[in-house]
């Protein structure tokens, strides 16, 4: 047991790699200068509407905005202004991403954490959580029922930090996800993308993850304020180092995994203080890498099991601000995909699509095991914190057809190199749309066949059949492919894409 706890000490104090954090920074500053900030929220309080318009034509030309312009639409207050930037927002996302959206589920593989983060329930001082790692078999019924039963073929893969959990599992248990292969009433389903949200690694150890093939990279930073993130991290852990998380996208870059995802946990702190924080997290990738973030998520903080910071925080983001914020940071970074979860209301995520986000999870568990075992839908003692909408993927795909998008199970893009600055350059020049638009239909209609119930189906063939037209009438060069292809899933063949 001592022998443990030494292991456990010494794999704690050989995590940070120093050399990583500095060979990124310029002098003694990292890129988040928390007075700047709050200046330039200061600063751009008095903008004129023409100079509001001004800023909404360069985030409809596909323009990162600079701090000073997303301080200004930040602090509008004017009612008929805020609903032009809600307008533009949907614009936007209507050039970029058209009228798809992106289901995913989450896949917790284990709660253990050597950290203290006042937030989580999976904090280490938590006597109350029970503690669980699936072994590779647990993994894989897992997995059986979100790509079997449910039809899921991308995840996010969360992880806490922890010698157990490490990189070899890490690996390890990607390796099984991705090849789970189950016979569905049509044909196969699969985990085709395998996202990975987990904390900061080493150059050496994201090397490993690009290797067995994930798709994108996400930490939140939770909170951009350095005083605030000193707090709800304390001392001595390792998620106490600030800029050991700050530059890890830039490390993630340097390891080959281009796709990376930002984030930040709302609640924290002051709300427009982390929208900025964002920003320039994006700008900085921008300028170094030249590839901005593929997503940015911006979780509100839930109740978690005993975390009393999560009761009532004092900078609790309102409904209107939450929506506010969406809609800014879809005009600020307009190319980033934008994912709203499962902790939000039915309503909540009905309402910000429009706004702006691309991506959503459906069917959610968050307990660890909770979608092969049979327990109660949400039990706060095997859960990081407790969710505001726990639909099937079936109702929600359907109230999706309804409201007319179409879901989108393509996962072309990583496997045929349409990552990072490819994706980038194609997402603002809007070309990325022609084969998403293809692929939508094609991986619907696989999904649809496989696991749509009957309503689903009614609701899901009549945006295919809108989509059919549009490709017909806008894409022609595109049109017979895309019909003998559709004709291949039909009869069975999966995996199909552009
Ligand atoms: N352990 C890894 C880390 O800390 O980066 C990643 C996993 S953590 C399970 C995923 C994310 O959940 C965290 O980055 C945080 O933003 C979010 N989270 C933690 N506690 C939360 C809460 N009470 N409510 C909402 N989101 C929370
Ligand atoms: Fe551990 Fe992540 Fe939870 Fe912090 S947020 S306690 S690092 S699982």
């Amino acid at each position: 047991m001592c022998a443990e706890i030494a292991d456990t000490k010494s794999w704690i104090a050989n995590r940070i790699k120093r050399d990583q954090i500095s060979k990124y920074m310029e002098g003694d500053n990292d890129f988040i200068n928390d007075e700047e900030i709050i200046g330039k929220l200061e600063n751009n309080k008095r903008v004129d509407s023409k100079e509001i318009r001004d800023i909404l034509d360069k985030s409809m030309a596909v323009e990162t905005l600079s701090p000073d312009e997303t301080a200004a639409l930040l602090n509008v207050t004017d009612k008929n202004m805020l609903d032009e930037m809600a307008s533009t927002a949907s614009k936007i996302k209507k050039k970029v991403y058209d009228n798809r959206i992106v289901t995913f589920a989450p896949l917790y593989l284990a709660n253990l954490c050597v950290n203290s983060c006042l937030y989580c329930g999976f904090r280490k001082e938590n006597k109350d959580e029970k503690r669980r790692v699936l072994a590779l078999d647990e993994v894989k019924k897992e997995t059986e029922v979100l790509a079997g039963k449910i039809g899921h073929k991308r995840l996010i893969v969360v992880y806490g930090e922890h010698p157990v959990t490490d990189i070899d599992y890490m690996t390890s248990s990607i390796k099984q996800i991705y090849d789970v292969k189950v016979k569905t009433k049509n044909g196969y389903g699969s985990i085709r993308r395998a996202n990975v949200n987990a904390a900061p690694l080493s150059i050496e150890d994201l090397k490993k993850l690009k290797e067995v093939g994930i798709g994108t990279f996400q930490v939140f930073q939770e909170t951009y304020h350095h005083k605030t993130y000193q707090e709800v991290h304390p001392a001595g852990t390792i998620k106490s180092d600030y800029r050991w998380r700050l530059y890890c996208m830039h490390r993630s870059m340097e390891a080959g995994i281009d796709d990376v995802g930002i984030g930040a946990l709302f609640g924290l702190y002051d709300w427009k203080f982390e929208v900025m924080g964002l920003l320039y997290h994006a700008r900085e990738l921008e300028e170094k890498f030249g590839i901005g973030p593929h997503t940015i998520s911006f979780p509100r903080l839930e109740p978690a099991s005993n975390s009393p910071i999560t009761q009532d925080p004092k900078y609790k983001v309102r409904d209107d601000d939450f929506k506010k914020l969406v809609t800014v940071i879809r005009l600020a970074v307009p190319y980033t995909g934008m994912i709203i979860t499962a902790r939000e209301s039915a309503q909540m995520r009905r309402e910000t699509f429009s706004l702006g986000c691309t991506q959503t999870d459906a069917s959610t568990r968050i307990g660890i095991g909770a979608y092969s075992d049979r327990y109660t839908e949400q039990e706060k003692e095997r859960q990081q914190f407790l969710l505001g909408d726990t639909r099937s993927l079936d109702d929600v795909i359907r109230e999706f057809a309804e409201m007319g998008y179409i879901t989108s199970f393509c996962t072309a893009g990583y496997r045929c190199g349409r990552t990072g600055k490819c994706i980038m350059n194609l997402l603002k020049t809007g070309k990325e749309g022609q084969f998403c638009k293809l692929n939508a239909i094609l991986t619907f209609r696989e999904w649809l066949d496989d696991f749509g119930s009957k309503e689903t189906k009614i609701a899901g063939e009549k945006i295919i059949n809108k989509e059919i037209k549009e490709v017909k009438k806008l894409m022609p060069e595109f049109y017979t492919k895309l019909m003998e292809d559709y004709k291949r899933v039909e009869n069975g063949e999966r995996d199909i894409y552009f």
